[in-house]
């Protein structure tokens, strides 16, 4: 793993939250984006080199709608760039941690996986990858 790609944060209501936010960081969004698939809508903060996701449900079905139902608004998961996705991954599931799907489409355009939070002390791990354009 390189660096912290970013931070993940659940929210209740991404306007609400990309409003708030942009008064935190004195910035707004760089992106917004809807994965589908997911049933999320993203916005991404850029602070200096270091990113903020927020992320908001689209459905009840969603994982972030599961989330904050479970814990309310927060931290979701950090995600960590990697050179390889196919091979940090693979190593990963060899030391045991445990692989949540497989590897997928994300925001930002990045291939992304993810690792349960119960096999990294609570946190959600997600692995992301530039995606070639
Ligand atoms: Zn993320």
């Amino acid at each position: 793993m390189r660096k912290i790609e970013h931070i993940g944060i659940a929210v209740k209501d991404l306007a609400a939250a990309n409003e708030n936010y942009s008064k935190l960081f004195n910035a707004a969004p760089y992106k917004m984006e809807g994965i589908e698939s997911e049933g999320v809508n993203t916005s991404f903060f850029l602070i200096g080199d270091s990113k903020i996701e927020l992320l908001e449900a689209t459905n009840q079905e969603s994982a972030i709608a599961r989330f904050i139902d479970k814990k309310g608004e927060g931290i979701h998961h950090i995600a960590y760039d990697v050179k390889d996705i196919v091979v940090e991954r693979k190593r990963l599931i060899e030391e045991g941690f445990q692989a949540i799907g497989e590897i997928k489409n994300g925001a930002d355009n990045k291939l992304v996986c993810f690792f349960h939070p119960k096999s990294a002390n609570g946190v959600l791990v997600e692995l992301c990858q530039e995606r070639s354009k």
